[in-house]
């Protein structure tokens, strides 16, 4: 049985009080982690202090990028070991955002990958069509394909402890969620994909969360398709109740 997963990612919305104050809120109203595993993923800048007042609650705090070399001279980026120092063990790897505005291949990504699974950071790997695909008829195709490429050389054992996000871009920030049921057949293409490249012990074992325009009042749509484990939340995630009621609705 794979435990359900929502997270939020809070993208570059949240401060740093405001962050604080959603930790104090919610920390001991979360269902437990054995019920529903919660998230929220925020600016680098606050995630020692998210950390620290989650301390041993059920909320788990997590990143929203990291750079896939362990040091070096790379300006303004943040390594895993940085996270792994202040008890982060939760990042998003690929996000649509970052591939889009900030250049990330699927080669990057891959690299991504690595270093968190090296760094026992749990990935939350990022894939989705755009919209000029799905027209085309080619959203399969691109998903496996990001898939693929992000996969490479990871072993199977390692596999089943990813989280895949699919996001279909279009989708993002619109209001224009994806029919619950285009959502559960694409959870099907990544399980079979993973089915076919590692065995049904990982296929069985890897959760996929649904991202896009997520909130409260639909989400319970895309849980109840046995093959979406959870979802990755953007605006809906940002205010105190709409979270709680998302993880309510899980
Ligand atoms: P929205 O929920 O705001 O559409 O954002 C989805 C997303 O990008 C989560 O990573």
């Amino acid at each position: 049985m794979r435990t359900p997963f929502i997270a939020g990612n809070w993208k570059m919305n949240v401060t740093d009080k405001e962050a604080l104050a959603f930790v104090d809120a919610v920390k001991d109203r979360i269902p437990s982690s054995e019920e529903v595993e919660s998230a929220v993923c925020a600016q680098a800048l606050s995630l020692k202090g998210m950390q620290e007042k989650a301390g041993n609650t059920d909320l788990r705090i997590g990143a929203q990028n990291m750079h896939e070399e362990d040091h070096g001279a790379f300006t303004g980026e943040i390594s895993a070991q940085a996270l792994t120092s202040i008890g982060i063990d939760l990042v998003i790897i690929g996000h649509s955002e970052r591939r889009e505005m900030f250049n990330e291949t699927d080669e990057r990504v891959n690299r991504k990958l690595h270093a968190a699974l090296a760094h026992g950071i749990m990935p939350i790997v990022c894939i989705g069509e755009n919209v000029d695909d799905r027209d085309a008829g080619r959203a399969t195709g691109v998903v496996r394909e990001q898939l693929e490429q992000a996969l490479q050389g990871v072993e199977a054992e390692q596999v089943k402890g990813c989280v895949f996000a699919y996001e279909p871009v279009w989708a993002i920030g619109t209001g224009k969620s994806s029919h619950p049921e285009e959502a559960g057949e694409m959870a099907r293409t990544i399980r079979a994909y993973v089915h076919e490249a590692y065995g049904q012990s990982a296929a069985e074992a890897v959760r996929i969360q649904y991202g896009g325009s997520v909130k409260p009042e639909n989400i319970g749509d895309y849980m109840a398709d046995n093959d979406i484990d959870g979802a990755l939340v953007g605006g809906a995630s940002i205010k105190v109740d709409s979270f709680l009621a998302l993880l309510e609705a899980a």
